[in-house]
């Protein structure tokens, strides 16, 4: 039962990346974004406190995004039952053919777009500790800023993103600078941080992260 967080700048890949590597090693994949996304598109209550606010290109408040991940982590048995077939929860557990499945199963878990500020980092740390797991690693995808500002260029013209417009991007990537990029310095003390080059194709980043995560779970 592990637990990954995937850390990087808007427009590294993190999503694509984290989508990859939930399908090849069986993890769950938690994505803020996408959580909040859902919300906005089914206009629930948060949905509409949050759609401004991700339309700017602002963070949303700790306590939501936090909230979520706690809901996600509490969601147990029954969505993964209905989600996935036996075998492959088995496979995310750990658990041979013939063990028997626990009645909450703790499958590794992959967070994309989470933790955003050093907040949320603390708070992740005391919702990890009431749920018995534990932070096994911290990889970010680094690219480098002109490539960054290339990428961004390229998805603001065939996304359909309501905060994909190149003004709205820039602003993400000030709140990555000022309220983002210090949680890399809050894990680099911890020794579980290793950073990956990303600023080549899907698959080759891909590969170094297939590597890591072989090692990571094997242990
Ligand atoms: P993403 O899909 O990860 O790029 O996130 C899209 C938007 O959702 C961000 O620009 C924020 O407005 C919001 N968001 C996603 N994750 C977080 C987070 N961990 N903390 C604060 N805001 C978030």
């Amino acid at each position: 039962m592990k637990n990954i967080i995937l850390f990087g700048a808007p427009g590294v890949g993190k999503g694509t990346q984290a989508s990859l590597l939930a399908e090849k090693f069986d993890l769950i994949h938690l994505s803020t974004g996408e959580m909040l996304r859902h919300e906005v598109a089914e206009g629930t209550p948060l949905g509409l406190r949050v759609k401004d606010i991700m339309n700017r290109g602002d963070l949303v408040g700790d306590d939501i995004v936090v909230g979520l991940i706690a809901k996600a982590l509490d969601s147990g048995r029954n969505q993964l039952l209905d989600e996935w077939d036996e075998l492959r929860l088995r496979r995310a557990c750990g658990l041979g053919p013939d063990d028997p499945l626990p009645e909450q199963p703790q499958p590794s878990i992959i967070y994309d777009g989470f933790p955003r500020t050093v907040q949320q980092c603390q708070m992740l740390e005391f919702l990890f500790q009431k749920k018995n797991r534990r932070l096994d690693r911290v990889i970010s995808i680094d690219v480098p800023q002109e490539e960054l500002v290339r990428r961004i260029h390229e998805r603001a013209q065939i996304s359909n993103r309501s905060d994909d417009n190149e003004a709205v991007i820039r602003h993400r990537l000030e709140e990555y600078e000022a309220k983002t990029r210090p949680v890399l310095d809050y894990y680099k003390v911890s020794g579980r941080l290793v950073s990956v080059d990303g600023s080549g194709e899907i698959t080759e980043t891909n590969t170094r992260l297939c590597r890591i995560l072989q090692h990571l779970l094997e242990q």
